[in-house]
């Protein structure tokens, strides 16, 4: 299993993400690029910006990293 999850147009490692957000981001800004979009904090006080799919991907991803230490999965690879 990969320990990147892309995200956007970047390979985010999951263990730099420190938290995900439960909601889509709204601030009424009209302006704002990231409405709608899920946020991905990282060390270092960065931030991602994750579609929907992109979230749930994430959090998959960071699930089996965390709770199948020993579990290899098959056939999964992500192209590069
Ligand atoms: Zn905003």
């Amino acid at each position: 299993m990969s320990i990147f999850c892309q995200i956007d147009d970047k390979f985010v490692p999951l263990y730099r993400v420190m938290w995900i957000a439960a909601t889509p981001h709204f601030c009424g800004d009209e302006e704002c690029q990231r409405e709608g979009f899920y946020e991905i904090r990282l060390e270092q006080d960065e931030s991602v910006w994750a579609k929907s799919e992109e979230r749930d991907k994430m959090l998959a991803q960071i699930e089996a990293w965390q709770g199948d230490p020993g579990i290899e999965e098959e056939g999964d690879e992500e192209p590069w």
